[in-house]
């Protein structure tokens, strides 16, 4: 039997054509995908096609667009063997992170894809974005089970963990990087899985629990040198910041000024959640590497590992929308729950 791909059009430069008499770059009516991208019909799979209303550049996504995207695919959930979702690539890792948290359950590919070159436009890398994206949602192995049932984004002949990826270049045609984990495939004259980096849910027959509510309450302090108290306390103190992402020093380092600390240990005192992710882009926070990183521990930060801060931010608004327990929060912030930190 063919299987069958819904494709969900948000918007970003890989749904824009040129129009030909002003020749100003306008959305096409995805309704007629094949005709603009005839290889995919030369796949065996049925593919349908939603576009969002209105269509958004992806510097203008919110959770609520997460939701909108959760609860379709939940609807459509039994009608499809596979999900490919159209996206801006400037905000798409937060995207395909937060999903990745907010989809339990997921049995099927949830694949997120774009391009830097509009599809109407030669040399465009959306088509070729485009086909393996729709290749890898259909693949199944011989018992027609999903090849790779995760949210992972697939740009320039990669595929990439969603919650591992990192937007690295405005330009090139290799936009995304994912630089503590290797690809999940990558699509040469044939499309090669890494099946053993694939995570497989324990039970095929489980149903996708969806999570539409999403606590927001986070900042992100990322230090710098001549950092002050008073922008510290900004972003630590404000009542309505119920979690704290602090981007530090390489292994998670921080200066090792008194006021600073003491700005740490307040914020743990007054119960707000910090994480502690690297600046760097490879690598890991080790807080007991250095003296100035063990002391953040002491004062009550957590190791954010090897999680960038795109997925750092969609793991805090799930686990902080599921439950207003914070010791529950912080208890799972450690741990692996969508392989988005080396453990
Ligand atoms: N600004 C666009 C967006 O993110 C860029 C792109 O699609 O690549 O929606």
């Amino acid at each position: 039997m063919k299987a069958s791909i819904l494709i969900i059009y948000t918007g970003g430069t890989i749904g824009m054509k040129e129009d030909p008499v002003d020749q100003t770059l306008r959305p096409f009516d995805f309704s007629q995908i094949l005709e603009e991208v005839p290889e995919l019909s030369k796949f065996a799979v049925r593919i349908d096609s939603y576009t969002f209303d209105p269509l958004i550049d992806s510097s203008d996504v919110e959770p609520s667009l997460w939701a909108r995207l959760a609860g379709l695919i939940r609807n459509r959930y039994d009608a499809y063997d596979g999900f490919v979702i159209l996206h801006g690539t400037d905000t798409m890792a937060y995207s395909a992170s937060a999903l990745s948290f907010m989809l339990d359950g997921l049995a099927k590919p949830v694949v997120f894809t774009g391009s830097q070159l509009p599809i109407g436009r030669p040399r465009t890398d959306g088509k070729e974005n485009l086909v393996s994206a729709v290749e890898i949602a259909a693949a199944k192995d011989p018992d027609g089970h999903a090849l790779v049932p995760e949210v992972c984004i697939c740009f320039g002949a990669k595929l990439i963990r969603g919650n591992r990826a990192t937007k690295m270049s405005s330009e090139s045609f290799e936009a995304f990087a994912s630089p503590n984990l290797p690809p999940l495939a990558e699509a040469g004259i044939n499309i090669r899985y890494n099946r053993a980096l694939i995570r497989y849910p324990s039970r095929w027959d489980l149903p996708l629990q969806v999570q539409t509510n999403l606590d927001t309450r986070v900042s992100i302090l990322q230090l710098h040198p001549g950092i002050t108290p008073q922008v510290a306390r900004y972003f630590l103190f404000s009542p309505e910041i119920r979690a704290v992402i602090l981007e530090t020093y390489g292994s998670g380092n921080a200066l090792t000024k008194h006021w600073f600390l003491d700005i740490i240990r307040e914020a743990d005192q007054l119960g707000k959640i910090l994480l502690n992710v690297t600046q760097c882009q490879t690598g890991s926070v080790n807080m007991d590497l250095y003296a100035t990183g063990k002391s953040l521990k002491r004062a009550g930060v957590l190791s954010g590992s090897d999680i960038t801060t795109e997925a750092a931010l969609g793991k805090l608004f799930s686990l902080m929308g599921r439950s207003d327990d914070n010791a529950w929060v912080k208890k799972m912030l450690e741990r692996d729950l969508r392989g988005e930190i080396t453990k």
